[in-house]
């Protein structure tokens, strides 16, 4: 039967020809199906039609040539091995028809069942069984459902309604009371419905009926639930389904027969033992459409004791094989176990890691395998508290899932009161339209925040995210109410001090204290649960992972921390230094005065005076920092935004000038303020005064900045400690503007450090795309390159974060113009060549070039592995993120770099 099949043609393999490498070609579900009869499990025998006619039947709107022909020879070949043929009136051979993708799309595609059964047939389906009709004519109802359903498009519902008809007359509620006759009755029901839809009798021809079914599920690829599903999975959308033609085998001919599924560990926790569901009499899409009650798989053993054993055997060569979880559907024929499926197994993240530690001890995989298996989405997930939702709470509102996790406290209107509240040591939810920067230490000192707007990217959600807070965003049925401190909801009025509960994973709000459970993997990293003495499989697991991910990995990781607490966290998680320190916030709360002074001095001597008295502030922050981070290094960002950002908004200045005028008061200093908001105001911020800029044109600016953390740096290792600061100058686009801010800076620090031992180095952001393409000249005046990937990427593709995500991302991500918007996961092929543009060049001009990242993708493990590839010498994120760096560092570095143990 080979003969005519040349490898390039070749649209249809028996399952003795394949094997679980063939995914691809075969989809999943057929590729294992040849395991499984290659390993000599018994499994109905049957083909598959590949992926590859699939994709030209959904190109061209019609089967590529010689596919009709090769089907042919293969259900010849199958008849003869059944030794019964397709629709045979007397014996009849009947198939199931089944979808099957490269990557499991559950339940989105489709599979019809009995194929082969016509007005003939089903009579001798019936002889076949010794004379069952009732089960002939409940396998002939069935196909016509589900051929009518998902070749025809015939509405399902009105085959469910003539079926619960048919058991209304029968004045019963269970499908097992129809008998044949009532069956045979509702075939005729069926085909009646059938006939009405389509305007055509119910296909008789089995061939007929198998090329239709075939070329449905070739369709279902393209059906609406499948492509929305495979967009939010990441499923490339090219791939197409293979379709198994698969002899039937059945559970519904009576008590002795049956159909299940089952786990070879518990997918939801990773524990090993046997987990399934077990329905007797019955086929298998009675089991998923939840029909009647499945019982425990562990009463098959009760049931039908060899048939239990013998899938027990199975499962353990299953595992054994596949050295994973394994899910598996089975049906039994008259005590006569089958093999219709299976694939390694969906697991919760807890499982994964579990699972992959418990094969470790196995001995079925090595720990680089293990590692392999994890992945730094899971471990996020790992690290969010939840709710204990044993008891049923009804939310009172739903916003945006901004950032997962759960949390419970006290309502609190104000970054001030949240603050306070938190050093009495209540837990606080910040309630806020929506927050800005100044909510900054109201969002740290509380548990969760919950705002009334903005989306996935709004302030509160983004910097939620970043700290690892939990965040629901835009609940917009609260109508929140800061100056009176209360908000209302579904008809309550919730002030401050009252408990509210957020879940950040699914958007609901709750009235009152839902009772949360803290991560134990969180408590493990802080060091408070130790891997080696307590019964917990999980941190086990972590801990032995994350250990071989940290032995593994060529990247460091660092964290984006501004203040001593974080890095003290961050520390903790495993950062073996700071990335990016930002020195804004230090402007921000009671400096703001100063800031203000700063920017409306008149003379130069205002304006040291208002310097002056911002250079101890400084100096202290950064010496806590250093403290924290003893012996790392801790690279400072001089100061960056516009200053007008330090500033009151203009509305709201006019009308307090307004108001103060109309009252007769001294306006003077806001009149100035006014006019200096006025003054400064840009068109376009972001592309403004701000960053290098400010230093180039504000004397004494950076210059402080400078000064304060060398001195930071003098104190702290003075008393013993060692740091090692790197002052990172922002928005360099041109060598020159770091030469001329390198030169004053070098001075004060020569002056300042003196014979004390510190080193200082001196270098910049790359986050323009001038300075990417000019690394190699701006090298000669850097001691280190951070990419500043967050502006880069605005800059690179010219649109500002803060303005698109919500306006046309959604359009670009449904055109495919980018698979996942450009800021979470680092654009390869534009931003990317940027970074690598710049790694080389910079490099080249100096070879010992420090290389790192900071920004948001330093967080994101695809982009982490890109930052691998391209060498860099560090990631930098926030806190929560450093142990998912370390995580996707490690793994990177054993899926590129290869291990001979693999
Ligand atoms: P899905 O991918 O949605 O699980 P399947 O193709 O696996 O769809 O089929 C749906 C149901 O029909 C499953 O329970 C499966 O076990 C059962 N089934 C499929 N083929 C056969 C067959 N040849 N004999 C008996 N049952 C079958
Ligand atoms: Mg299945
Ligand atoms: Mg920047």
């Amino acid at each position: 039967m080979a003969a005519q099949e040349t490898v390039d043609n070749k649209y249809v393999y028996d399952f003795a020809e394949g094997n679980k490498e063939l995914k691809d070609l075969l989809g999943g579900k057929g590729a294992n199906l040849a395991e499984m009869t290659n390993l000599g499990l018994p499994v109905p025998p049957g083909f598959t039609i590949t992926t590859e006619a699939c994709k030209a039947y959904l190109a061209t709107g019609a089967e590529p040539e010689g596919l009709a022909e090769q089907i042919a020879t293969h259900l010849a070949a199958l008849e003869q091995e059944m030794g019964r043929r397709l629709g045979d009136p007397d014996d009849p051979l009947l198939v199931s028809v089944r979808s099957g993708a490269k990557f499991s799309m559950p339940g989105m595609m489709e599979t019809v069942l009995n194929v082969g059964l016509n007005d003939r047939s089903v009579v001798g389906l019936s002889a076949q069984a010794g004379g069952n009709d009732r089960f002939a004519w409940d396998s002939y109802r069935r196909l016509i459902q589900m051929f009518g359903k998902t070749v025809c498009e015939v509405p399902g519902e009105e085959f469910e309604h003539a079926l619960d008809e048919a058991k209304r007359a029968k004045g019963t509620q269970n499908d097992l009371d129809l008998d044949a006759d009532d069956l045979r009755g509702l075939v005729d029901a069926y085909k009646n419905i059938f006939a009405k839809h389509t305007g055509r009798e119910f296909p008789q021809e089995p061939r007929e009926q198998l090329d239709l079914a075939i070329r449905a599920v070739f369709e279902s690829w393209n059906a609406e639930r499948a492509v929305l599903y495979r967009r939010q999975e990441r499923i490339p959308a090219d791939l197409g389904t293979a379709v198994n033609v698969v002899t039937m085998v059945f559970g519904n001919l009576g008590a002795d027969s049956g159909t299940g599924v089952a786990f070879t560990r518990d997918p939801g926790s990773g524990a090993q033992g046997i987990y399934g569901d077990y329905l007797a009499n019955a086929q298998g899409e009675d089991v998923v459409a939840g029909i009647r009650n499945t019982v425990p798989l562990q009463e098959l053993e009760r049931l039908d004791k060899k048939s239990y054993d013998e899938l027990l055997d199975f499962m353990a060569r299953l595992e054994e094989h596949y050295k994973d979880l394994c899910d598996i559907e089975f049906t039994i024929e008259r005590g006569k176990l089958w093999m219709l499926q299976t694939r390694v197994g969906k697991r919760t993240a807890a499982a994964a890691f579990v699972i992959a530690g418990q094969l470790v001890d196995e001995g079925l995989i090595d720990l680089d395998e293990a590692l392999h298996r994890v992945n730094g989405a899971q471990l996020a997930q790992l690290m969010f508290p939840r709710f204990r939702l044993d008891h049923e709470f009804e939310p009172v509102a739903r916003g945006i899932g901004a950032s997962p996790g759960a949390a419970s406290g006290k309502v609190v209107f104000t970054s001030a009161r949240a603050v306070e509240l938190a050093a009495e040591g209540e837990a606080v939810i910040l309630v806020r339209r929506e927050t800005n920067p100044d909510d900054l230490n109201g969002m740290i000192a509380a548990q969760g925040i919950l705002t009334s707007r903005g989306g996935k990217t709004s302030h509160a959600a983004v910097v939620a995210r970043g700290m690892g807070k939990t965040c629901v965003s835009g609940a917009d049925e609260i109508d929140v109410n800061v100056p009176a401190k209360r908000f209302t909801v579904a008809g309550h009025t919730v002030t401050e001090g009252d408990v509210v509960s957020i879940d950040g994973t699914t958007g609901k709000v709750y009235l009152g204290e839902v009772p949360v459970m803290p991560s134990e993997v969180v408590q493990y990293f802080e060091g408070s649960l130790d891997p080696e003495h307590i019964d917990n499989a999980l941190v086990r697991a972590v801990h032995r992972i994350m250990t071989h991910a940290d032995g593994k990995r060529r990247l460091a990781v660092r964290t984006n921390a501004d203040t001593g607490a974080d890095a003290a966290r961050a520390r903790r998680f495993g950062a073996e230094g700071i990335g990016l320190c930002r020195t804004e916030h230090m402007f921000l709360g009671d400096r703001r005065e100063l800031v203000e002074k700063l920017i409306l001095a008149r003379t130069d001597d205002d304006r040291d005076a208002a310097l002056a008295a911002l250079l101890p502030l400084q100096r202290a922050d950064f010496e806590e920092i250093f403290r924290e981070m003893d012996g790392l290094p801790v690279t400072v960002r001089l100061i960056d935004p516009p200053l007008h950002e330090f500033l009151p908004p203009l509305e709201q200045l006019a009308v307090n000038v307004a108001v103060a005028q109309e009252r007769g008061e001294d306006v003077a200093k806001e009149e100035a303020l006014l006019a200096a908001v006025r003054r400064m105001h840009e068109e376009n911020p972001m592309l403004g005064l701000r960053g290098v800029r400010l230093g180039l044109v504000i004397p004494g600016l950076f210059a402080m900045q400078v000064r304060a953390i060398a001195e930071a740096a003098v104190t702290v290792t003075r008393a013993g400690a060692v740091a090692r600061p790197e002052i990172m100058v922002p928005l360099v686009g041109a060598v020159q503007e770091l030469e001329t801010v390198r030169a004053e800076a070098e001075k004060i620090i020569a002056e300042v450090v003196g014979d004390s031992g510190v080193e200082v180095l001196i270098g910049t952001m790359i986050e323009v795309p001038r300075a990417a393409l000019t690394a190699g000249q701006i090298a000669e005046a850097a001691q280190f390159f951070s990419f500043g990937t967050n502006d880069l990427t605005q800059m690179a593709w010219g649109f500002s974060r803060d303005d698109v995500e919500g306006a046309f991302f959604w359009r670009y991500l449904e055109l495919g113009i980018f698979g996942i918007s450009p800021f979470e996961s680092i654009d390869r092929d534009g931003v990317g060549r940027l970074v690598r543009i710049a790694a080389q060049e910079g490099r080249a001009a100096r070879p010992e070039l420090k290389l790192g990242v900071c920004g948001e993708h330093g967080g994101d493990p695809d982009s982490v592995h890109f930052f691998h590839e391209v060498g860099l010498d560090y990631v930098s994120c926030s806190p929560f993120r450093v142990p998912v760096a370390r995580l996707e560092a490690g793994r990177a570095a054993v899926e590129t770099d290869g291990s001979d143990s693999r």
